[in-house]
């Protein structure tokens, strides 16, 4: 799993999933650009995760911004090996009732940040003839859940674009993989009371919710010269919930 010299950046690694990883690629010799909208929470979050991590403030959904926060990350750290599309957010509500706001506003983050960064990342892969790009999406995207019809519809999304992605970069020696989480202890499903999250458990074979470090371990995995034959996967860690051929 080493990463040395490598240098990974994670968008929505101001806390949960993203922080974790940006921590696993820290542990495994990675130099890291942490990325998220708020700039004092991202200079905090990288000082506290020490030198060899810097914070970019970014909105994953702002193309203008991607490329400047790409041009930074350049400037500063030489190179960009790994990107890891993982901020992400929810705005439930049933389908008949979703404000098109709603729907704009999850696509936007989830599916064009997703866009976003791995186009202007994959021009700097593409010179380097080396990459290495992992997408999170989600297993609602493959299973579908009722009151996330905006969600679920991202993150399906986001394993149609890993999938042409991966097809296109290939012969560049990049590879572009999706990580499919299932129920994971985050801010994201902290909102869930306890009858929920014992029904949610009850669906899971492993009965019980994942860790951030859980989906840390399969992202590093990806990025690692580990899996340099892999490509065009979406990888499910999820305590067993979807199983497909
Ligand atoms: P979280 O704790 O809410 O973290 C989301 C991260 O995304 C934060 O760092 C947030 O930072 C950042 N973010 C939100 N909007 C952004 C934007 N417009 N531009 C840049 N950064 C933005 O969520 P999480 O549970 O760790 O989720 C991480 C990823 O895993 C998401 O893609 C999520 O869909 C996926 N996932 C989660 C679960 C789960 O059960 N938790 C399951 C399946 C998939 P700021 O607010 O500081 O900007």
């Amino acid at each position: 799993m080493e990463l040395a010299e490598r240098v990974v950046v994670v968008t929505g690694a101001s806390r949960g999933i993203g922080l974790a990883v940006a921590r696993r690629c820290l542990e495994h010799g990675a130099r890291t650009a942490v990325v998220a909208r708020n700039a004092k929470t991202v200079a905090a979050v990288a000082a506290d995760l020490g030198d060899a991590a810097r914070g970019y403030a970014c909105h994953v959904e702002d193309p203008t911004q991607v490329q400047e926060t790409v041009e930074r990350v350049l400037a500063d750290m030489g190179a960009v090996h790994a990107l890891v599309n993982n901020a992400g957010i929810t705005r439930d509500g049933l389908l008949a009732r979703m404000s098109q706001d709603a729907w704009d506003e999850v696509l936007g983050v989830n599916l064009t940040g997703t866009f976003n960064w791995t186009r202007a990342v994959a021009k700097v892969m593409m010179r380097q003839k080396f990459g290495r790009i992992v997408n999170v999406t989600s297993v609602v995207g493959q299973m579908g859940n009722p009151g996330q019809t905006n969600y679920a519809a991202s993150k399906a999304g986001i394993i149609g674009l890993t999938k042409a992605a991966a097809r296109e970069l290939a012969t560049r020696n990049i590879t572009v993989n999706a990580v499919a989480p299932g129920f994971i202890d985050t801010a994201m499903t902290e909102s869930l009371d306890e009858k929920a999250r014992d029904s949610l458990a009850r669906q899971i074979p492993m009965q019980r919710f994942g860790a951030p470090e859980d989906v840390a371990g399969v992202v590093a995995f990806l990025l690692s010269d580990a899996a340099a034959y892999v490509t065009g996967q979406v990888v499910n860690c999820d305590g067993g919930m979807w199983m497909h051929s």
